[in-house]
Order: structure tokens, then sequence, then C-alpha cells
């Protein structure tokens, strides 16, 4: 007999609802506790995952095998190739290691979602107990619905709702402790499964040599190295969150995304830790870079609360349907152009480069070239959605498709189409200096002054262009206009 809990974006040991009960339920029951982690390359293909995102997570299931083999527990790995097979393979498993009780933390996405509840049927009919459990987000979604029952469609009053429910509900951020460590016969009982290999990227998502070191020195894995960073952050750098979030150069942010999007740190360790670092103890009140940091962690909550309610976001249909019918461009040569941060608006080009060479960009960063993408390309912004997915080490379906409807005007967000950031604007003011710019864009480290926000303008002697810097391939105030008139048309407001 065994009890066992699948692992699948909660890749830790420590705040893991559902590792913690299947732990309980093992003690309980006087028999081993199993980890399982299935590779699906075929789910890769069907998320989008990026190369860089797969290396992280094999790399931390590394970290995550040797810290459960401490503990005596095995995390038996294995690849499926076809998505549809894992429930089958699952099935399989647990019948040969006479698995009474089967464990997993849910996740909101539609296909995860079906493929659960079917799981959980055929488990039944084998008197296989299975439980799925809430854990990624701080507040599930479902737990929030406004005075009329309904549920919140706009940030600033389910964030209300989301604090006063945390202060009333005092276990919420309660830590879950680390599974027990399993009986001494475990080691010798399941010796072949803590013989079970990681394997390595599919061929289709392998990194480079050089990627490799370079991510591997930028992102160390696993769940000691994100309790680290939010250490270090909420020690050093949380208390000025409110004021220099903004500016990409000044690294101000905690940089956990990829460990929140992988479930190398929970998000409820996250806002107690940060609650503990305020004066008040609360979540409101007190120190404004605590309160606002963790505002944002919300938005990774209210994101997924999105996804599960209105579950068609995931089927590449924007939140606001009746934002479907836009003219879209299709411009080949200008989404190649973003992609490579070639558009001739430095604060947009540092940013893809970014991008390319970190597997990661900075939040202002990612607003600024989603509106230039869906606004002055007028490119459909599923072409950013996409690409930002094939790229981000913190790929997370919600949070990128949230930002995107943000971005493009075509999600929840209740700001009109017709909000439309300047890049040069947004440039002169988040990177007033230029330090961003010049660290991403090479041709134009020798450009002095104001002129790097737009160097072909301002600049002097031509020194953009002799380095080969492209000029604009749109013009600003056209493009606005075309958007304009393209959205509004879209909208059937002729
Ligand atoms: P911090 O500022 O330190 O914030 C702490 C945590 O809060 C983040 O790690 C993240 O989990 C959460 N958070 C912060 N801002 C947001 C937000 N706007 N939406 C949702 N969660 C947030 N975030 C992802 O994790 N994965 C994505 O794929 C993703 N795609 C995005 C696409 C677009 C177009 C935009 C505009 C935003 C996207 N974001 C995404 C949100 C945000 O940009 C990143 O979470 C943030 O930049 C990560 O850096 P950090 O960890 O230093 O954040």
């Amino acid at each position: 007999d065994a009890v066992v809990h699948w692992f699948k974006c909660d890749l830790r040991t420590k705040d893991n609802k559902s590792l913690h009960l299947a732990s309980e339920k093992a003690k309980e029951k006087g028999v081993p506790l199993i980890g399982m982690y299935i590779v699906s390359p075929q789910d890769f293909e069907a998320h989008l995952t990026a190369p860089v995102r797969v290396d992280f997570i094999l790399r931390t299931l590394e970290v995550l095998k040797s810290d459960l083999a401490k503990l005596d527990i095995p995390l038996y790995v294995e690849t499926v190739e076809k998505r549809k097979k894992i429930p089958d393979r699952i099935l399989e498993l647990l019948d040969v290691w006479g698995a009474s009780h089967l464990f997993a933390n849910v996740e909101y996405e539609v296909d995860e979602l079906r493929r659960e509840a079917s799981l959980v049927r055929a488990c039944l009919e084998r008197g296989i107990a299975m439980d799925v459990v809430p854990d990624t987000c701080v507040v599930s979604p479902g737990e929030l619905a406004s005075g009329t029952g309904r549920q919140y469609s706009i940030y600033t009053p389910w964030f209300r709702a989301w604090v006063a429910y945390i202060h009333g509900h005092a276990d919420v951020l309660n830590l879950f402790d680390e599974p027990g460590k399993n009986p001494e016969s475990a080691r010798k009982k399941l010796r072949k499964l803590f013989e079970s290999n990681i394997p390595s990227a599919p061929e289709n998502k392998k990194l480079t040599e050089e990627e490799k070191e370079r991510f591997r020195s930028m992102w160390p894995s696993g769940e000691h190295e994100a309790h680290e960073r939010l250490k270090r952050f909420c020690d050093e750098r949380i208390g000025g969150y409110s004021d220099n979030r903004n500016f990409p150069a000044k690294g101000a942010t905690s940089s956990l995304s990829v460990h929140l999007a992988s479930g190398t740190l929970s998000s409820r360790t996250c806002v107690r830790t940060a609650r503990d670092h305020n004066s008040t103890k609360k979540l409101d009140g007190g120190n404004q870079g605590i309160q606002t940091w963790i505002s944002e962690v919300a938005w990774r909550d209210f994101y997924k609360h999105v996804m599960a309610h209105w579950p068609y976001v995931c089927m590449n249909t924007p939140f606001k349907p009746e934002y479907t019918n836009i003219d879209w461009e299709y411009n080949n040569e200008h989404f190649k152009a973003w992609c490579d941060g070639k558009t001739g608006y430095p604060i947009v080009d540092a940013a893809m480069r970014q991008l390319k060479h970190c597997g990661y960009m900075h939040n202002r960063c990612r607003m600024i070239v989603g509106s230039f993408l869906a606004k002055h390309l007028l490119l459909d912004w599923r072409m950013g959605e996409r690409y930002f997915m094939e790229h981000l080490i913190d790929g997370d379906f919600a949070s990128n498709n949230g930002g995107w409807g943000f971005s493009a005007s075509t999600g929840v967000d209740p700001q009109p189409y017709f909000r439309i950031f300047n890049p040069l604007l947004q440039s002169e003011k988040f990177d007033a200096g230029g330090e961003y710019i010049r660290k991403w864009v090479p041709e134009l480290e020798g450009i002095q002054g104001n002129a790097i926000h737009d160097p072909h303008a301002r600049g002097k002697g031509n020194e953009a262009k002799r380095k080969g810097y492209p000029e604009r391939i749109v013009d600003h105030k056209e493009s606005r206009d075309r958007a304009l008139a393209r959205y509004k048309q879209g909208l059937g407001r002729d």
C-alpha cells in the first residue's frame, strides 16, 4: 500500500497543501508516501512552455528529488509522450504501487480541470481515493463574491474583498508543514523508484550549451533559492518597492515570478512573510512598499480567479467578447521587428532584448511592449501572448493572458481602448537616465542625454544610424490614429 502525491506546478516540500495532506494520510495508514512527476513533451508543446522554463523545471526536479530523498520519500519521474495518456499511465502506476490514495493540488486551466475531474472518476471506479485540493492561490477562486453574489470582474473591489477575507480567516496564511519522514522500510521497498532519473529536455525544447550556462547562473533553481530570494527582498528592498518598482533599471522588484510559476514558492508564504515584516502585522496599514507588493501578489490570484470563472479566456477568446472582431494587421515584418527588438523605439527594443537574453522582462516594460504590439503595430495580441509564453521563464497562462488583455484593452481592465501608451513618454518617465536602454541596446550605448529616448530625431551626428540602430517602423501619431479607428470599427461603433 502507498499514498501518492502528484507534483505539477508545486515543485516544493514546504507549504505545499496536497503534499502535506498526503504525508498525513500516509502516516495515518502507516504506509509510505511516493512523490510522482510526469514529464509530457506534448504538454510542453500544448502550453507553449519556453525552453528556458522546461530547463528550470527539470533542474528544480533534481533539487526536489534530493530534498525528498532526505525524508526517505522517492520522487518517481516518468516521461509520457502524449498528454492524453497521462491519466491512464497514472492509474497503471497506482496499480503497480498498490496505492490507495492520490493527492494533487488543483490547476485552474480548462484542460487540467477536465483531466483531473475524469481522473477522480476513474480512481473512484477502482476504489482509489483522489483528493484535488486548492493551494496555488492565497484565496481560492470561488471564495469571494460581491454583495449581490456575482463574481468580481474588477480588480479594486475584488482586492478589498481579498484583504478582508484574509483578515477574517486567520488560517488562510497558515504554513503547511513539510512531509514527515517515510518509515525506514521504504528505502528498501521502493528502491527502484529512488533510482528513477530526471530526463533531459525534449529535442524541440533544448537549450544550447551557452544558453544553459547563462540561464543557470541567472536563475538558480529550487525552493531553497526561492526562500533566500524572498528573504533578501523582504530584508533589503520591499520597503522601497512602492517608489521604485516601475523603474526597470532599478532592479527593485522581487524576481520571484519564476518561483511562483513553478511552485518552488507558495503565494501564501510570500504574503505571510511580507505581512510579518509589516509594522501592523497586517496586509494593510504600515509600510507602503509592503502593502503594494502584497497587492501585486494578489494580481496573480486575481487572474486565476478570472480564468476559473470565465474559462473561455483559455480558448483564445478575449475576456470582452465584443473585441473579437478587430481587423488586425498580421504584418509579419512588423512582428519580427518587435520580436527581435528592432522597432526603432528604444524602450520597446531594450525590453524585447531583455526578454530574449534573460527569459524575463520587467513588468512596466511588459505593459509597454504589449500596448505597442496591439495598438501601434495593430497586431493580434494573441501573437504577443504566444511569443511571451514561448520565451518567459515565468510563463503562467492566467497572468500572461491577463497582462495581454490589459495591454490590448480586451481583458478585465475597465479602462477603454483609447488609453494608448506613448512609448516615448513611458521611456522618459520610467527610464529617464536611459540606463535600461543602454544596457540592452548596445548600438545606443554612446548616445548621451535625452536623445537616448528618440535617437534618430534628437541624436547628434547620426550616431544611431551609423551604429545600425533601425529607424522607427511606424510613426507614433499615425499608428495611434489607426488603432483608434480600427478598434472603434471592430466594436461596430463607426
Ligand atoms: P514583483 O513586482 O516582485 O511582484 C511579485 C509577484 O506578484 C510576481 O512574482 C508575480 O507572481 C505577481 N505579480 C506581480 N505583478 C503581476 C501582474 N501584473 N499580474 C499577475 N501577477 C503579478 N507574470 C507571470 O508570472 N507570468 C507571466 O507569464 C506574465 N506575463 C505577463 C504579460 C504581460 C503582457 C504583462 C503586462 C504582465 C505579465 N506578468 C506575468 C505579470 C508581471 O509582469 C510579472 O509577474 C512580474 O514582472 C514578475 O516580476 P517580479 O517577480 O519581480 O514581480
